[in-house]
């Protein structure tokens, strides 16, 4: 994997702009890791891609974050700033690709979810049936009692033992910030995702870095490419001098 260019990052904020969050998530990924294969991205697990776009956002705009939250309880916003370090995961093994539970008489082999998974649920208004279905992708093979049964209606008590165990083995995949409201001294856990996070910030930057392109092509009639070519100093040098 590599840092991308200005150039780069802009033709991926460009076509993902229509595209749904984890599309977005596998375009960033292509971009930089030139040498993957579009499946082998897309089958990573969701810990594993998230790890990724977490180092390509240090790369891209530094290894401190800054976000806003608001207390359930007071509705107070707070500004959060924490590193890349603070939430980092890593996996204690290498990539796991298959995981098994023998419980209540049944024997599962199952994987971790991946981008393909999450995009084929994506749409899913009932969160109930996207949840079932994520599940039944995962499952390799179920077995009761040394016999090969269907995937489906499962006793409940072994899908949460399945959930947890899938936790566990990518807990990367839900990196969730302890947060502390200093008004009312409200207690809770917020949900940090990269993708929305990392994809909002490239928003802002691509608005603000293509804003300066047009300044400078007025002024000047260079080309976007030459211009976003310049060293940032070099850039906020002549921006300064016509103004903008
Ligand atoms: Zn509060």
């Amino acid at each position: 994997m590599r840092a991308l260019s200005a150039p780069e990052l802009l033709d991926v904020w460009e076509r993902g702009n229509v595209q749904s969050p984890v599309h977005r998530a596998l375009l960033l990924l292509s971009a930089a890791c030139p040498e993957a294969s579009a499946d082998s991205l897309t089958k990573l697990n969701i810990g594993e891609r998230d790890a990724r776009l977490l180092t390509l956002r240090e790369w891209t705009f530094g290894s401190q974050l800054i976000g806003i939250a608001t207390c359930p309880d007071c509705r107070e916003r707070l500004e959060l700033t924490f590193n890349v370090a603070d939430i980092q995961v890593t996996p204690e093994s290498g990539p796991t690709r298959e995981l098994t539970i023998d419980a209540y008489g049944y024997d599962v082999h199952f994987r971790l979810p991946n981008s393909l998974d999450m995009a084929t649920i994506a749409d899913h208004k009932d969160v109930d049936v996207a949840r079932e279905e994520l599940l039944e992708s995962c499952l390799l093979s179920v077995h009761h009692d040394g016999e090969e049964i269907p995937s489906d209606h499962l006793p409940a008590s072994l899908v949460e033992a399945i959930v947890d165990r899938m936790a566990e083995a990518d807990p990367g995949a839900d990196v969730q910030l302890a947060l502390s409201c200093p008004s009312c001294r409200h207690q809770w856990h917020a949900t940090f995702d990269i993708v929305l996070f990392f994809w909002s910030e490239i928003n802002a930057w691509a608005y603000h870095r293509l804003h300066e392109v047009h300044t400078l092509a007025l002024a000047y009639g260079w080309r976007e490419a030459d211009i976003l070519a310049m060293s940032p100093w070099r850039r906020q040098f002549y921006l300064e001098r016509v103004g903008g």
